[in-house]
């Protein structure tokens, strides 16, 4: 009975410009597991324009994106949206950011032209174009949760993020290129915010991150966070089926 009377908002950042590889699935799968757990789910999308207030949303998403794409993000959240998100962050609002999304987190991301487009700064990273890109299915060690668990996404992206003392990596890659392709990392966390290379859609095939997202987003709103027992054997099934995929990436 207490379930049913718990709501969560989800908003989705941008869905018309930042949505590659599936990333508008990640908000399916928040939804429909909320939904699972008992919560009353709201769903909601803003995109460049008026500000807004984003303490009120208890989850928040942004997919990835191409440079022309990030340019318009970049000013409309130094135009509008920018310092609400911050404010938003330091209050404990759960945020997911994918690939170019998790680039304008940072400090900076710098295009293969040199031109250095600013970030919100809410993570401690920053992010320069390489040469080549990193393209490829990802299996990724976290700890997010305690005990070790796997993630499994894909990546395509020419961006080199490097992680400041001011964030912990999401995880260490088993698979693939996160962060850099140099030092291991993938993703990296702040509070409540989680930036990630994961396309895929991430969530999906990854159930346990999941709920950790509705379990943060719980404990902040209700000050508890207990969530039912699903049944995730076909969530499972394509979780490993897309690890078995990446372990045979040629050169794994
Ligand atoms: N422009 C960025 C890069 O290639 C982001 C790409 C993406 O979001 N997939 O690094």
């Amino acid at each position: 009975m207490r379930d049913a009377k718990r709501t969560i908002e989800i908003c989705h950042l941008y869905p018309d410009l930042m949505n590659l590889y599936g990333d508008r699935g990640n908000v399916i799968a928040l939804a429909r597991r909320a939904a699972w757990h008992g919560l009353t789910v709201q769903l909601s999308h803003v995109s460049v324009g008026s500000p807004v207030d984003f303490r009120r949303y208890d989850i928040l998403f942004i997919g990835g994106g191409q440079d022309r794409e990030q340019r318009i993000i970049c000013r409309d959240f130094q135009e509008a949206k920018g310092s609400s998100l911050a404010e938003a962050v330091e209050d404990g609002v759960v945020l997911l950011a994918i690939c170019g999304g998790y680039q304008l987190l940072g400090e900076y991301y710098q295009t293969s032209t040199g031109e250095r487009l600013p970030g919100i700064g809410v993570l401690d990273v920053y992010t320069e174009a390489g040469d080549g890109r990193m393209i490829g299915n990802v299996v990724v060690e976290s700890t997010l949760a305690g005990e070790p668990r796997t993630l499994v996404g894909f990546e395509n992206h020419s961006g080199r993020t490097y992680l400041g003392p001011g964030v912990q990596p999401l995880g260490r890659v088993k698979v693939g290129g996160g962060n850099n392709g140099q030092d291991g990392t993938e993703g990296a966390v702040y509070r409540n915010v989680i930036g990630t290379y994961l396309h895929g859609s991430l969530l999906p095939k990854n159930p346990w991150l999941t709920d950790y997202l509705i379990a943060r987003a719980l404990e902040r709103r209700y000050g508890s966070a207990e969530l039912r027992t699903l049944d995730d054997d076909i969530e499972l099934l394509a979780h490993n089926a897309a690890i078995r995929r990446a372990m045979s990436r040629p050169g794994v």
